[in-house]
């Protein structure tokens, strides 16, 4: 067993798992250089220290934690020459040669003529929501991130998702299950009338809908369709390595290429690209944002400045952006992202073996369990999600979020719960953080889990702060 390799460093356009003999175990393609050790602790002190917490591992401390898959975001490890970059950062106000470097790489990737560094993603999206958005304004999309929701509604603007009725089931298996439902966004456009469009925004992969790509085929639609209406296009793509990788493999036409050109191709069609360098840049603080346009961009700097820092610096230091612009090459290494999509499937595709409900196809950065289906003894006011995400701490020490109720639920004028469309929990893989071994006791402690799912009970909340309960609610066991 191991993370199966296909023959000629090729996976099928499917993630079905592979038997044959002559697979390899495809081995991690990077060797430790510095270890950060771990602690090991029992079964009796995580159910102690988890009831400290008031059974929300959002308040545990990470020592507590043997494998942490709370988030891919600002969670990876760099590389040798990522960290050899940040001794030569150039410091310097402005002008610096870091900045040079960093916006090079980035005019090269996106074909865009500016380019403005942030602290972190929702800085960028700050900026150029703040003056897309406004009273009345709809934005629309593949399904906005949290962040991006935020600071679209903050400006009192609507964010609107449109995902095609198909891909809603969570058990079809569709190569591109991330693509926007492109006739109702006609129909939308048509509905509101142009001038109201704040902007069509395409999350790439698609965050809030399991990690799922987008083809080439739905952007280059959608730019066709904001052309004909002149509405203005934002590719939401800090996962646009990953997205590249089911491009090359699942798309017709794309084979040959390289996942740099068909990231270039797909970039070239957005007038404007937003990142978080937290994910595919494979830093651990970081952001862009990159405009076509030569006014707009002059509004941008202007709000940039103001907020985040001079222009050729943004929020960060020098040395993050040797790292930043390091990075954004490392990402597009075959061998990295065949590593990475595929040890990602290896942990999805093991647990449907094992008969634990998994959304499908398994995305490019996490791993989301149905809870409901693997509770259908919990009720859904009884959060079976925050109870896998307890029992995955209590049995072994890992840590992960529930997507369900906790996270989205509200309640009706006589405080019952409107639940959340799914019971869902993620297992979102850090980058060349955890090896296959990690992965493999993973795997084991949902054997435990398996066993009591019978028997388990839900839970009950006890405190929930008014907004964003996920973060700081407290629970008791039923
Ligand atoms: C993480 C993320 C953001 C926000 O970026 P931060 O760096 O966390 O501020 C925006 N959009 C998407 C799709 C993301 O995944």
């Amino acid at each position: 067993m191991g993370y199966f390799c296909y023959p000629a460093h090729c996976p099928g356009p499917d993630l079905k798992i592979m038997t044959e003999k002559k697979l390899r175990t495809l081995a991690e393609p990077f060797r430790i250089k510095m270890v950060e050790p771990l602690k090991i602790t029992t079964e009796e002190y995580r159910e102690e220290v988890l009831k400290k917490a008031g059974f929300n591992p959002f308040l545990l401390r990470s020592e507590d934690v043997f494998i942490d898959l709370l988030t891919d975001s600002g969670t990876g490890a760099m590389s040798d020459r990522q960290w050899g970059g940040m001794m030569i950062g150039d410091e310097s106000y402005a002008g610096a040669r870091s900045w040079e470097h960093l916006e090079s790489v980035v005019k090269e990737l996106t074909g865009m003529a500016h380019v403005l560094p942030t602290h972190q993603g929702r800085a960028a999206e700050r900026i150029l929501y703040g003056i897309l958005g406004g009273k009345d304004k709809v934005f629309i999309s593949n399904t906005h991130f949290d962040t991006t929701r935020a600071n679209i509604e903050f400006t009192g603007a609507n964010a609107l998702d449109i995902i095609p009725p198909t891909s809603r089931d969570p058990e079809v298996d569709l190569p591109f299950k991330g693509n926007i439902d492109t006739e109702e966004l006609e129909r939308l456009i048509v509905k509101h009338g142009s001038s109201q469009i704040g902007a069509v925004v395409m999350t790439v992969t698609n965050n809030s809908f399991g990690g799922q790509p987008v083809s080439m085929q739905n952007m280059k639609e959608v730019r066709t369709i904001c052309d004909r209406n002149k509405v203005f296009l934002v590719i939401d793509g800090c996962r646009i390595a990953e997205n590249s990788y089911f491009i090359k493999h699942r798309e017709n036409g794309f084979a040959d290429k390289t996942y740099e050109e068909i990231a270039k191709e797909m970039l070239r069609l957005g007038d404007a690209f937003i990142m978080s360098a937290k994910k595919d840049g494979l830093v651990n603080m970081g952001g862009l944002l990159t405009l076509k346009d030569d006014e707009l961009s002059r509004k941008c700097t202007n709000l940039l400045i103001i907020s985040e820092g001079f222009t050729t610096y943004g929020g960060l230091s020098g040395r993050d952006m040797e790292a930043i612009a390091i990075g954004l090459k490392e990402v597009f290494d075959p061998d990295y992202l065949h590593y990475r999509i595929r040890s990602t499937a290896y942990l999805g595709e093991h647990l449907r073996a094992k008969g634990v409900p998994v959304l499908w196809p398994i995305g490019g950065h996490a791993v989301y369990i149905d809870a409901k289906r693997l509770y259908p003894n919990i009720p859904v006011n009884e959060y079976p999600g925050q109870v896998l995400v307890c029992d995955l701490y209590v049995k072994g020490g890992i840590r992960c979020v529930e997507v369900g109720s906790v996270m989205f639920g509200k309640y009706d004028e006589r405080h019952q719960l409107i639940p959340a469309q799914n019971e869902l929990v993620r297992l979102a893989i850090p980058r060349r953080v955890y090896t296959q071994s990690h992965i493999d006791y993973v795997l084991d402690v949902f054997d435990d889990i398996l066993e009591l799912r019978k028997q388990t009970r839900g839970c009950r909340i006890t405190y929930e702060p008014p907004f964003l309960r996920h973060f700081t609610s407290q629970f008791e066991r039923l």
